[in-house]
């Protein structure tokens, strides 16, 4: 069995950034503390956790220390009153994010009721939503779009934007729906270019593999999207947190498996899922001749 692995597998540069900027809080600092995950992987925040990292879900009765701000970003109000609490700030708010931020921004200065393509439960969604004086309109399908159209919340001129790990397709289907509901519609493609180019290049391992494994948090969004587009072209995608959630079985006459990972997935798990498929094969082939 041959295992390919994606051209690039492990942290994104916006991930491995705010793991550096945590740590170095971390170093510098001895309160530090999160509201919400530095990023959505386990491994990783069990680590900063174990340096002295404190999760917390708001920032009632905290009187001081140092408060980092996660790589998806939190909403201005609650950065505001961080401040106003005197409270130190490491912003690790990846800039890209930060760039859809700024970009909802600018199409509700242009008028535009702002309507963002992703999933409204979402820390980045929160975080770009906060950063507005209007609420704007989180729509994930067609059918919510329809429902707003319906419901008459959709104004006439809006501005879109997409969640960051947002698939492409999904956004273009949806931008092209809203074209025919509204006059006028301006978008600004938010879209990650990591993401984008890691979805296509997974998407072409798993067209040329007889199974292809998603590596990555099971709560993480661009791991989940990452499986459903692979799924697409590789009905046999599998998706493991790491290297104990294999179940060797599924790899029985396999010729071919292809490897990718989410962008906050650590280096190392690919790496050991890799090597327990390498070890798995050779086991079997050693048997294999031995009879
Ligand atoms: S996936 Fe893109 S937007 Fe998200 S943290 Fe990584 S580089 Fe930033």
């Amino acid at each position: 069995m041959k295992v390919y692995l994606a051209n690039e597998v492990g942290f994104c540069f916006g991930v491995k950034r705010a793991i550096n900027m945590t740590r170095q809080a971390l170093a510098e600092h001895n309160h530090v503390f999160i509201l919400g995950d530095v990023v959505h992987n386990k491994t990783v925040t069990s680590e900063l956790e174990a340096r002295g990292l404190v999760k917390m879900d708001d920032i009632d009765g905290v009187r001081g220390g140092t408060m980092v701000i996660r790589a998806h970003g939190l909403p201005g109000a609650q950065i505001q009153e961080a401040e106003e609490r005197g409270l130190s700030i490491v912003d690790a708010t990846c800039p890209i994010v930060a760039q859809a931020q700024q970009a909802a921004r600018e199409l509700e200065e242009r008028g535009c009721q702002v309507v963002i393509i992703g999933d409204k439960d979402h820390a980045e969604i929160k975080g770009i939503m906060g950063a507005l004086k209007r609420p704007a309109l989180v729509v994930d399908s067609i059918e919510e779009l329809r429902q707003a159209k319906l419901d008459k919340i959709l104004l006439r001129k809006v501005g879109v934007i997409f969640q960051t790990t947002h698939s492409f397709q999904l956004c273009q289907q949806i931008v092209n729906e809203l074209i025919m509901m509204a006059k006028e519609v301006q978008v600004i493609n938010t879209i990650c270019r990591p993401v984008r180019n890691r979805q296509m290049d997974a998407v072409e391992l798993a067209s040329r593999v007889d199974v292809m494994i998603v590596v990555g948090s099971h709560s993480s969004a661009n791991t989940l999207e990452l499986k459903h587009l692979c799924q697409r072209y590789n009905p046999r995608t599998i998706h493991i947190e790491n290297a104990d959630e294999l179940d060797l079985s599924q790899f029985e006459g396999v010729e071919a498996a292809g490897l990718a990972s989410g962008l906050s997935t650590p280096p190392d798990l690919v790496e050991q899922v890799r090597a327990r498929l390498i070890a798995w094969d050779q086991q079997r082939r050693e048997l294999v001749n031995s009879e």
